[in-house]
């Protein structure tokens, strides 16, 4: 278990050189933070306000080259290659499923680890606009090992960098903007209104509070309004419960969305599935909870995946009511995606309404939620399961 370390903006040349293959790939521009970006074309002599045009390139246009930074002198552009790359994300595999929704990116790391990102679009439902949420990975693997879960059946390999985090992100805006021209020559959307990604979940590979700062840091560079400008409302980042950080996060006046992979409404069905819980149990982390909606005023998330006879009981929803009861929450009921190595089986959707029945006995709102992508082992950790069996990776 990684503890939280400082929250400095600066992401560390250690933690981009690990996973820099050092022989042959130039060092990501996505590492340097703004501060470090203007210091750095500063010391090349160039003027500032460059510095705000690179930084604009990157991450409001995505551009995939320094040759499309337009704005720049050929020698400048020129140079800032012969230093820098800018993603350090190979993709390796690209799948959409069949009705169109959502799109799984297998991303090969300079090292080679492998790591998944996904994209889910999302039509106008009347309430709430269309949108497109990216899904990203904050870890190679996880250490965390909740039996349901492809990822922690894969164990831990390392912290992904900042620049890899965002890099994610940058990759997705391309894949958006480009669905987005098309919609303006199709005429279903206004000329120049690029939407992009709208949303960003953390709740890809890995447990994002275990690789805390640079989480952190990643967080502020989707946020600046000069860039991916991704409002800290449309971030949710989902952890298996790891206190202290929680605790930590709530100080750093971040208004993003909070989400917790609760999965049994007590300690010995929790242990089961999840052994973190025995370092954090239940009702240390619903303390925990209370304490972050109290000093953020947030709504926390509970994200609860029915496993086939072993959570979705009625008395296990009642008593996941009376747990709940009395905190700003909502519950996210998700039939499981079953994986290779998991020996569970998805609940149905009649048991889960039920399930859905018990909380509301207790005033807690849930939504049932079906993981979208099932057709593309959209699930976390899946593809690359998929990848290792196809690819032999
Ligand atoms: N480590 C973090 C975030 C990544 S997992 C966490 O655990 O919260 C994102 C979400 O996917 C978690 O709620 C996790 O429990 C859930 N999940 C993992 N395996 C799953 C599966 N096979 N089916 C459905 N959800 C799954
Ligand atoms: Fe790790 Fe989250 Fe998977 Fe658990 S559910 S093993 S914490 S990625």
């Amino acid at each position: 278990m990684t503890t939280p370390s400082s929250t400095s903006s600066e992401p560390t040349a250690v933690d981009a050189s690990e996973a820099l293959n050092a022989s042959t790939a130039l060092p990501s521009i996505l590492e340097l933070s703004r501060d470090r970006l203007t210091a750095t074309l500063i010391e090349l002599g160039e003027k500032k306000f460059r510095a705000d045009q690179v930084w604009r390139s990157i991450y409001y246009e995505a551009v995939a080259s320094f040759d499309d930074m337009s704005t720049l002198s050929k020698p400048f552009r020129k140079s800032l290659s012969e230093q820098y790359s800018i993603s350090s994300l190979e993709q390796v595999m690209f799948v959409t499923s069949a009705d169109k929704s959502t799109s799984k990116a297998l991303y090969k790391l300079r090292d080679g680890e492998l790591i998944e990102t996904v994209l889910m679009r999302y039509e106008s439902d009347g309430h709430r606009r269309n949108r497109k949420t990216a899904c990203i990975s904050t870890q190679a693997g996880c250490a965390l090992g909740c039996t349901f879960c492809a990822t922690g059946q894969q164990g831990f390999r390392r912290n992904l960098t900042v620049g890899e985090i965002v890099a994610q992100v940058i990759e997705m805006q391309r894949i958006a903007y480009a669905e987005d021209e098309v919609q303006m020559e199709q005429g279903k959307r206004t000329k120049g209104e690029l939407q992009g990604v709208t949303n960003v979940v953390f709740m890809g590979m890995g447990e994002p509070l275990a690789n805390y700062r640079n989480v952190v840091t990643a967080i502020r560079v989707l946020n600046d309004n000069q860039g991916l400008n991704i409002g800290a409302r449309h971030i949710t980042l989902s952890t298996v419960g790891l206190i202290p950080q929680i605790l930590q996060l709530a100080e750093e006046e971040l208004q993003i969305n909070l989400a917790i992979s609760l999965h049994a409404p007590d300690n010995a069905t929790r242990s089961q599935t999840m052994p973190i819980n025995q370092r954090y149990p239940v009702e240390d982390l619903i303390r925990a909870c209370h304490k972050y909606a109290d000093a953020t005023g947030r709504r926390i998330f509970f994200e609860y995946v029915l496993l086939k006879e072993q959570n979705d009981s009625m008395e296990q929803a009642q008593k996941l009511g009376r747990l709940l009861n009395g905190l700003h929450c909502h519950v996210n009921l998700i039939p499981v995606n079953p994986t290779k190595l998991g020996p569970f089986d998805r609940t149905d959707m009649g048991a889960a309404k039920d399930f859905q029945g018990g909380l509301k006995q207790y005033g807690i709102p849930s939504t049932v939620r079906m993981e979208k992508g099932i057709d593309i082992n959209a699930g976390c950790g899946q593809l690359r399961e998929r990848a290792i069996d196809i690819l032999g990776a």
